[in-house]
């Protein structure tokens, strides 16, 4: 009746420093580099939805969405969630609570999470209580605390869906 997954995802920053705007669970930020990345770079979204697919035993974003298709170049993450939320959705499935973990030495995120969590929430359709967004540094240690790049650690509990039943 539940099902249990977990999705990781790191990207890194480009070098040169640069006017950006970081996306991390749907939010934009501005930040001095930009996020290397295929789509719009949203690696908390891309662990979300291997969490995701995990829990449903059907692989990864990369799978479903191969980052070698130009016609996700760019791409909104959100529309790889939404989409993938149909699956779980057609799977008989929906969403029973979210945590995921941010690791980033830079920018501050605390000031956004609440934003992550109201927009996770819609495209996850559930109640807001049910995304937690937890951030934090690396403590300087290795390549992600030495801003080199960000990481994130989703987890997805997965409930049967008793409307489906009824029917
Ligand atoms: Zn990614």
């Amino acid at each position: 009746m539940i099902r249990i997954g977990h999705g990781y995802d790191i990207h890194r920053f480009a070098e040169e420093l640069t006017e950006a705007t970081l996306v991390l669970g749907g939010v934009s930020i501005p930040y001095s580099k930009k996020l290397l990345a295929h789509s719009d770079g949203d690696l908390v979204i891309h662990a979300l939805c291997d969490a995701l697919l995990g829990a449903l035993a059907l692989g990864d974003i990369g799978q479903h969405f191969p980052d070698t298709d130009v016609q996700y170049k760019n791409t909104d993450s959100r529309f790889f969630l939404r989409n993938i939320m149909q699956i779980v959705k057609s799977k008989g499935y929906r969403v029973g609570n979210v945590d995921i973990s941010i690791i980033a030495e830079a920018p501050k995120l605390l000031s956004y999470k609440q934003q992550m969590c109201d927009i996770l929430a819609s495209d996850l359709d559930v109640a807001v209580d049910a995304v937690n967004v937890k951030a934090t540094t690396h403590e300087k240690l290795d390549a992600i605390g030495n801003k080199l790049g960000i990481a994130a650690h989703a987890v997805v509990l997965l409930m049967v869906n008793n409307e489906n039943i009824t029917q």
